[in-house]
């Protein structure tokens, strides 16, 4: 059968974060994708309007209910991203148990978005049900630097040691496989480094087997995108999908895919784009070149 991802994230009429990021990467990957919109919004909050409403947690326990009736919560695979709400979020841990409970291989797949460079987006309420109720649930983990240290404990990951100490307390609380997307790290202001770590199996005689871990440097484009780590999971997700068992080679195809997108989506805006102050036309001009990078996509 093929794979079948529930994805629970944003939605924008115009551009590309959240469930328009995640939706069409994962089709031309080849997977079936049911989405749920978190909110549905105009465009993203980085322009300087932004209109539209948010779901609750007993919106979205409906669309449970009906899916259960019919018997389609048959899903191989649970993604979510951002989630604005205590209500939601409860109420998706519960769904995460109600799939479970039909598909025991369940993969939860967890960007948990709570902020970046610094700065928290969501209420701090969301950030300790995250990592009460959230995380345990988790097979696979995608903080940013700034999400991966809010989960565990808010010390700063100021290089590897500390970042391999982070990735290790994560997998003691459940996920298999924690990346951490982006780090900023000390004495390389040009590069973004990822780290992945996935746990490996116990062994024979029951000892815990320790974990595989992988390094990344990417190459810093000056400029901050929206999207990128809504890309990058889906991506992931795909790509772990095809290559099970290879951590390395789904790592490397998500980054490739997601940095032919940026690569085109500089080529388009220009210099100039890049600088500028935030208007509408320029958030407009910066959003992620998905369709045009397809192929790229597909074969990165
Ligand atoms: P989020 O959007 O959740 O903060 P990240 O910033 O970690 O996610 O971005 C996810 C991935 O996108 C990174 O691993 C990196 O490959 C790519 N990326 C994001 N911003 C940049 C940038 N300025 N230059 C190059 N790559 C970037
Ligand atoms: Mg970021
Ligand atoms: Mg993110």
């Amino acid at each position: 059968p093929l794979p079948r991802v529930l994805s629970v994230q944003s939605h924008v009429v115009h551009g590309y974060v959240g469930n328009k990021c995640a939706v069409f990467p994962l089709q031309v990957l080849g997977l079936e994708v049911d989405p749920i919109y978190s909110v549905q919004f105009s465009n993203h909050t980085g322009y300087p309007v932004v209109k539209g409403s948010v779901f609750d947690g007993e919106q979205l326990r409906a669309l449970a209910a009906g899916l259960e009736a019919n018997q389609l919560l048959t899903h191989t695979h649970l993604l979510t991203g951002y989630i604005g709400s205590l209500s939601l979020l409860q109420a998706i841990a519960d769904l995460c148990s109600m799939l479970k409970r039909r598909s025991p291989d369940l993969t939860y797949v967890c960007d948990p978005v709570l902020g970046d460079e610094g700065r928290l987006y969501v209420a701090p309420e969301l950030v300790d049900a995250y990592a009460a109720t959230i995380v345990p649930l988790a097979s696979v983990l995608v903080p940013n630097q700034f999400e991966a240290e809010r989960l565990t404990g808010g010390a700063p990951i100021d290089g590897l040691e500390a970042a391999l100490a982070a990735c290790e307390q994560l997998h003691g609380r459940g996920p298999h496989t924690v990346v951490i997307t982006s780090m900023a790290l000390p004495g390389d202001p040009g590069g973004i480094t990822l780290l992945a770590s996935t746990r490996l199996p116990q062994r024979p005689d029951g000892r815990l087997g320790g974990a595989r871990r992988m390094k990344m440097r990417i190459e810093r484009i000056q400029a901050y995108f929206t999207g990128t780590g809504d890309l990058f999971a889906a991506l992931l997700l795909a790509w772990m999908h095809h290559h099970p068992g290879d951590l390395a080679t789904a790592v490397e195809k998500a980054v490739g895919g997601l940095q032919a997108v940026l690569a085109d989506t500089v080529r388009h805006c220009g210099p100039a784009a890049l600088a500028a102050e935030r208007t509408a036309e320029v958030c407009a001009q910066r959003e992620l070149r998905l369709i045009p990078c397809q192929g790229k996509l597909q074969e990165p």
